[in-house]
């Protein structure tokens, strides 16, 4: 009889939806899926987007290395639907890009499939103290580095010190020459927000060390402008230079004893002012380094 009743609501809501178009035109409601996307990088290796999240996946005859469940509020299943579209080989790791809950939480249903969770010491520590109700605590840490072998592909774990939180990974792929790592490497983008998490200025010595290694293709957290889904090394020379722009316009403002507002005013950076979200969060950032400039922290 339930059954009955939904499927008779379902073909209404249906039918209701062809007769007026127009709400079409209107935001999703919340019980909508977010649309998910695979697209394939290399051979072996994959992006998930789901929604706006982007996690890679690798697959090897061995087994899948996963990362990031991006599944906060919503299901894991289109991920592993995902990948089990690619492969039937088991999904050997999840691997934490840092400890962010909106990349990392949802876990579970991987962990049920045997997967062993990875993560960098410190993003352990972090879920261990926070515990948050939808992250898995993983298994096994790294510290500065790791390398993982599996079906013939090797992967590179590295910690490049702190940058968008004190537990970042940069994952390498060194015969493919591609990195994921998120949140602090956007293709064409400010920093989020207030840079909440951030470090500064260890975020800039990040990058310099991220551009020194031997890589071609960045898979980032996020798609860039355009739904843009990969990156190159020339993305992260940007950011640098954004952030170096950005440091010395503020440093300036509080060598002339400006205050927050004077300098949020003052500040334009008019060669990013094309970057999508210049407008909303570059007075944000500013705020970040007036905090570094002004007080040390
Ligand atoms: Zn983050």
């Amino acid at each position: 009889m339930l059954r009955i009743n939904l499927a008779a609501m379902a073909a209404a809501l249906i039918a209701s939806a062809l007769a007026a178009p127009a709400q079409a035109q209107q935001p999703a409601p919340p019980s909508a899926p977010p649309p998910t996307a695979t697209t394939k990088v290399a051979d072996n290796v994959y992006i998930f987007r789901y929604a706006n999240h982007q996690a890679m996946f690798i697959v090897t005859p061995a087994g899948v290395i996963a990362t990031d469940p991006i599944s906060l509020r919503r299901p894991a299943k289109p991920y592993i639907d995902a990948i089990q579209a690619v492969t039937k080989a088991p999904i050997k790791y999840v691997i934490y890009s840092h400890s962010h809950f909106d990349h990392i939480a949802g876990g579970q249903p991987f962990k049920d499939l045997g997967a062993v969770f990875v993560a960098q010491r410190n993003a352990k520590a972090r879920i261990a103290a926070l515990k948050p109700p939808d992250v898995v605590v993983p298994d096994q840490v790294v510290d500065d580095r790791r390398v993982i072998t599996l079906g013939g592909t090797t992967l590179e774990l590295l910690y490049l010190g702190k940058n968008h939180s004190d537990s970042t990974l940069v994952m390498r792929l060194p015969k493919e020459k591609i990195i994921f790592t998120v949140d602090w490497i956007p293709i064409q983008g400010v920093q989020f927000r207030g840079m909440a998490d951030t470090y500064v200025p260890d975020i800039e010595e990040g990058l310099k060390k991220v551009i020194a290694m031997d890589w071609e293709t960045l898979i980032p957290g996020h798609p860039g402008p355009g739904g843009k889904q990969t990156g190159t090394k020339d993305n992260a020379r940007d950011q640098l230079s954004y952030l170096q722009d950005l440091s010395a316009a503020v440093k300036k403002e509080v060598n002339d004893g400006k205050s927050y507002d004077d300098a949020i005013n003052d500040i334009s950076l008019p060669k990013y002012q094309a970057w999508p979200n210049y407008k909303a969060f570059l007075p944000m950032n500013v705020v970040r380094y007036y905090d570094f400039w002004n007080r040390g922290i």
